[in-house]
């Protein structure tokens, strides 16, 4: 379920099963929505995060699939790289026993709900390479028409 609030919001309630980050770039890219502030909260299963290490420029990635963790924190933005939306997002999860961890997050599957919430800026910023260490970083931030 897709809603766009009366204040320029968007309330995305995913089902389970559903892939997020994914789902969330195709919404992103359905109703053009190339700069926002996303947040979330839910329950995940299938969570590939990472930790990047300046060192190699690249991702120690894991995934975690032997649980439903509790989405207790969806945290990031929908920038532009090349033309397309592309949503950088990091994620704290929760565990049965209350501990947490969390990280970078690639991709995970909904394992309940995922309700989240996503505040245009009103403009569209840009990422490009950034050789020094290696990822596409926000360097331009461009009104949006
Ligand atoms: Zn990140």
């Amino acid at each position: 379920m897709i809603v766009e609030t009366s204040n320029d919001q968007w309330i995305i309630v995913l089902d389970k099963g559903q892939k997020l980050m994914s789902t969330l770039t195709e919404i992103a890219s359905e109703k053009n929505i190339l700069g926002g502030h996303i947040v979330g909260i839910g329950a995940l299963e299938k969570v590939e995060l990472g930790a990047f290490h300046l060192d190699d420029k690249d991702y120690i990635r894991k995934t975690f699939d032997d649980a439903e963790y509790e989405l207790i924190s969806l945290n990031g933005n929908v920038t532009q790289k090349d033309g397309k939306p592309f949503i950088h997002a990091h994620s704290a999860l929760g565990r049965e026993d209350f501990t947490m961890f969390g990280g970078h997050l690639f991709e995970a599957t909904v394992a309940v709900t995922a309700e989240i919430y996503v505040t245009p800026f009103g403009i569209m910023p840009e990422r490009q390479f950034n050789e020094a260490i290696g990822l596409a970083t926000i360097q331009h931030c461009p009104i949006k028409a």
